[in-house]
């Protein structure tokens, strides 16, 4: 009998699967699609010699996470590129707010538009130095995050104290209006907030913005050379050196039980595989609701799952360019990320009409331009690019008064060329370079990946009411369950979604110490 069975081999049961057999542990991980990875791939069927990311693609979170660096995974074949400037936010008059590794040069780019900014921008860097590896720290543990937090609220009094608190306790855009005068650092961090699904006007949005920000001013946006899934590789190729072993293209479906204690789990087509321990990278949804025997559930956990509210869903559009993308402007450094809107206040009602069920008539997009970024993506001068938006889990209503959310493939491609249509508007010809578009919508992200419910990328919102205690239901908000043995290690856990390992790493490491006590 194996130690610990992982269902699902996304980056966090790979990390799971990774912290367990560096223990020692016997561990068999279990994947329903043919390719391991979850929402961390690559392909190539967009366009012969192009690369593109299936779903994630610029790994700030990994590559601040103390989980992720802890598993050195240069040491296993992963190396990562970066593009000339982070990210470039194109406003509609074709004018860039940029940012670059080098804080100076950003604060520099944002005082020729405002005086004063660059110095405000230099602060927040400051407060970041200051407090950002022990805000990381306390994001990125078990709730409490007990030794973190403590080193965190140590170190506040000389970053800024209350003051300082208040200021990341802000909305985005309050957070900028206090901050900043230009429209550059504001469209930078609210574009940034939009990354999670936080109204911008709310609280929450403001550290979103901040963390992501800051982590584009310290390790960059950088992404695995070669594509998304050599990522996954050499967590995998890790794994394997360890001892440990993958089968691919076989769905768990169910968690079998013996009394309160987990047993192991039963397959698709009816065999059982024995287990100590259950580590599932699957959603809360998915494990609750469907891999739990219904009549194991206490009625608590029930009525609980009943209010667990999904993130939005997705549109992707993934292009191969026979050339560079032509913006009216050119930026003077090429930026990886490109955020798409016309203003910070065009984001913050983008991101409010998909929470209201209305289909944006102009989406916030946020693009990679991923051969500018690494250069192996596809030939010489062309360019592997993608955009995505979000758009509501139910579509009450589509503002341009055209489409209904069926999402067929006439819907889509409908909604791709609204979206595309954003792009042209500041890079006009664009369309002429397009050799080959794929669109992927909710059910197409969902098919590939089980986790992506109706689209939805965070593993349920990561809203206040969804967070820390309360993620991904209130009385079960660590990794373990209310089945001895069992635990969650999937986006729908504390901290939720990107890739930063975290959630794994917690389930593996409470597994790891109920085995110490003997439970
Ligand atoms: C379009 C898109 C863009 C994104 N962009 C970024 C980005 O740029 N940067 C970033 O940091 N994050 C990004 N994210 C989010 C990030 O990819 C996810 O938060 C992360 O992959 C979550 O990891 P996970 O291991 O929890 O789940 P997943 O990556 O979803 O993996 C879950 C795995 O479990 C498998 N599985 C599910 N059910 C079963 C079952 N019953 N039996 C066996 N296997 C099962 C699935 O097939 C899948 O392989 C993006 C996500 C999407 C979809």
């Amino acid at each position: 009998m194996d130690d610990a069975i992982v269902v699902g081999a996304g980056p966090n049961g790979l990390v799971a699967a990774n912290r367990l057999a560096d223990a020692g542990w016997s561990v068999l991980v279990i994947e329903q699609q043919p390719e391991i990875g979850g929402a961390v791939r690559h392909d190539s069927a967009v366009h012969p010699g192009f690369v593109h990311d299936t779903f994630s693609s610029f790994y700030p979170l990994a590559a601040a996470s103390p989980v992720m660096r802890a598993l050195e995974l240069e040491r296993w074949g992963l190396r990562w590129r970066h593009a000339p400037a982070v990210l470039g936010h194109c406003f509609d008059d074709g004018r860039w707010a940029m940012q670059v590794r080098d804080r100076e040069a950003t604060a520099q780019r944002f005082d020729d538009e405002h005086r004063g900014d660059g110095d405000a921008w230099l602060r927040l860097c400051d407060l970041w130095d200051r407090v950002g590896d022990d805000l990381i720290g306390t994001l990125f543990t078990s709730f409490p995050p007990v030794r973190k937090g403590l080193g965190l609220l140590r170190r506040l009094p000389r970053a800024g104290g209350t003051e300082s608190v208040r200021l990341l306790a802000m909305p985005v855009t309050q957070l900028a209006r206090t901050c900043f005068g230009g429209r550059g650092p504001a469209a930078v961090l609210a574009g940034n907030a939009a990354h999670a699904d936080i109204p911008l006007d709310a609280p929450g949005s403001g550290l979103m913005g901040v963390l992501m920000t800051m982590l584009g001013q310290t390790v960059g946006y950088p992404v695995p050379s070669g594509g998304a899934g050599e990522l996954t590789r050499a967590l995998a190729r890790r794994f394997e050196a360890s001892g440990g072993r993958i089968v691919r293209g076989t769905a768990v479906a169910a968690v079998e039980l013996q009394g309160r204690r987990v047993a192991g789990v039963r397959l698709a087509d009816g065999s059982r595989i024995a287990a100590r321990r259950v580590l599932a990278d699957v959603s809360a949804p998915a494990l609750y609701d469907r891999l739990l025997p219904p009549s194991s559930l206490p009625p608590r956990v029930r009525r609980a799952m009943a209010t667990f509210q999904w993130d939005p869903g997705t549109v992707k559009v993934d292009w191969a360019l026979d050339r560079g993308v032509p913006w009216s402007t050119m930026p003077a450094a090429a930026p990886g990320t490109v955020h798409v809107a016309d203003s910070a206040g065009e984001m913050t009602a983008s991101v409010a009409q998909v929470a209201a069920g209305v289909l944006p008539a102009s989406p916030f997009l946020l693009a990679g331009q991923m051969s500018t970024t690494d250069p192996d993506r596809s030939p010489r001068g062309t360019e592997s690019m993608w955009a995505y938006t979000h758009v509501p889990q139910r579509v009450h209503e589509d503002a341009a008064g055209e489409l209904t959310g069926r999402w067929d493939h006439d819907e889509l491609e409908r909604f791709a060329d609204r979206m595309q249509a954003r792009i042209e508007a500041r890079a006009p010809g664009f369309g002429t370079r397009v050799l080959a578009r794929r669109v992927l919508g909710p059910r197409e992200l969902e098919a590939r990946d089980a986790n992506l419910v109706g689209g939805a990328i965070g593993g349920g919102t990561q809203q206040l009411h969804q967070q820390l205690v309360f993620r991904p239901i209130p009385g079960l908000a660590r990794p373990e369950t209310f089945v001895r043995g069992l635990y969650l290690a999937s986006s729908s856990a504390h901290p939720g979604g990107g890739v930063h390992g975290a959630p794994g790493d917690n389930a593996a490491r409470a597994a790891l110490f109920h085995a110490r006590l003997g439970r």
